[in-house]
């Protein structure tokens, strides 16, 4: 028996011992120089002005609607098919959260139902929207935009997905996800099953300058001792407490690691690509395999989807899963529409159907797909799955 084959996983290379254990033995293990090097490489990536790293996805969305000042009166529209942290981030600012349903052909949140939501309440009703670029497909943010600015809603990108992802907007630019470009923030996760891996992390990615600096203080509890803004100054120990923040600091040693995993981010993407190309050939013709579009498609639309996951859609869902799992394949379903968890039906989401959403989540699998993924486990887990689809007809 092989070892098991999951669906995602971390690859850390000797480089990135090296550097972890070089920043170890720095003086600096929780704020230092690697921070900032960090944030100003991933802002490079993925081509924002700003970036603030902190400690985990999670973390950064809350940041963003602190920031963006969601309180009780706020209502917010994202998407049923993501992680729960997607939504739950309005939640913890005591905001309500809405869902539009998903556009069955990339999985991502459908324009048309969002503008229906809009359309649905009062003018003034809605304050955001938080995208998601799921599986690594990249949101047209351009033609959200529009909508955004015709209803006065700010946008959270959640690009957890999508390092390295783009799409083109109608003036034929490339437009990579987080580049702040048309979100007025965008975040990033660096959980290990996620492109670039540090254990735990996370990055708010902005062009707004003020945005970047409001962060900056909620990340650290809301303290500053930068003494342009403090309201006067006793001395050279002095700071203030200027709002209610938190601590979702990220450690330097782990930042340390991030940088190591960025430069091997592009190769990581390729390989990805490469994995799912593989996979669109082999499924094709099978008609009980249902697939988002393939690479040549969107390459025609001048889209890098960034390939977090690879999703197949498939009746016998359930058995397939037990099948590859009894080969030790362990798939895995992303996601359970959020609001179906019992926390959201017990608190007043028990009434909420997106029809696409939940016939969308009856049948998707995500299958094997990280850069360390070899082609002979590829191969094994087309095999695995063939032989399953071919006992069936
Ligand atoms: C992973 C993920 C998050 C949360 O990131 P953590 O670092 O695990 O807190 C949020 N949104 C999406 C879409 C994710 O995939």
């Amino acid at each position: 028996m092989i070892r098991p084959i999951p669906y995602g996983k971390q690859s850390i290379s000797k480089d990135d011992e090296l550097a972890l254990v070089d920043a170890l033995n720095s003086e600096f293990l929780t704020q230092g120089p690697k921070v900032y090097e960090f944030e100003s490489k991933f802002a490079d990536y993925v081509g924002s002005k700003y970036a603030v790293a902190v400690s985990n996805g999670t973390a950064a969305l809350h940041l963003c609607t602190l920031a963006l000042g969601v309180n009780y009166n706020s209502n917010v529209i994202t998407t049923p098919i993501t992680f729960a942290a997607s939504a739950n981030c309005v939640l913890y600012c005591g905001g309500k959260v809405h869902f539009a349903d998903i556009d069955s052909s990339s999985g991502v949140i459908d324009i048309g139902s969002v503008i229906k939501l809009l359309e649905s309440k009062p003018e003034g009703y809605f304050h955001g929207l938080i995208p998601v670029d799921f599986a690594g497909y990249p949101v047209n943010l351009e033609e959200f935009r529009k909508i955004a600015d015709q209803y006065g809603l700010w946008i959270i990108e959640d690009a957890c997905h999508a390092p390295g992802g783009f799409f083109t907007d109608s003036a034929s630019k490339q437009q990579r996800c987080g580049n702040g470009n048309y979100a007025d923030l965008a975040i990033f996760s660096f959980h290990p099953v996620k492109h670039i891996a540090t254990g735990e992390g996370g990055m708010i990615t902005t062009n707004d300058e003020q945005l970047y600096k409001k962060l900056l203080k909620l990340r650290t509890h809301g303290i500053t001792k930068e003494p342009s803004l403090l309201e006067k100054n006793e001395g050279g120990w002095y700071y203030e407490m200027q709002e209610l923040g938190f601590n979702y600091r990220i450690p330097d040693i782990l930042c340390a690691l991030g940088i190591s995993q960025l430069k091997k981010a592009e190769r990581g993407l390729s390989r990805r690509k490469e994995i799912a190309r593989k996979y669109d050939e082999a499924f094709k013709g099978y008609k009980s395999i249902r697939k988002f579009e393939n690479q040549q498609n969107l390459d025609r639309k001048g889209i890098q989807h960034a390939y977090h996951l690879y999703i197949i859609r498939i009746k016998d869902r359930l058995e397939l899963y037990n099948h590859l799992r009894l080969n030790n394949i362990i798939a895995q379903v992303h996601y359970i529409p959020v609001y179906s968890m019992p926390y959201y039906r017990n608190n007043g989401y028990h009434d909420v159907r997106c029809i696409e959403a939940e016939s969308y989540y009856s049948e998707c699998l995500s299958l094997p797909i990280y850069p360390s993924l070899s082609d002979t486990e590829q191969n094994f887990v087309i095999e695995t799955i063939l032989n399953f689809i071919n006992k069936k007809l």
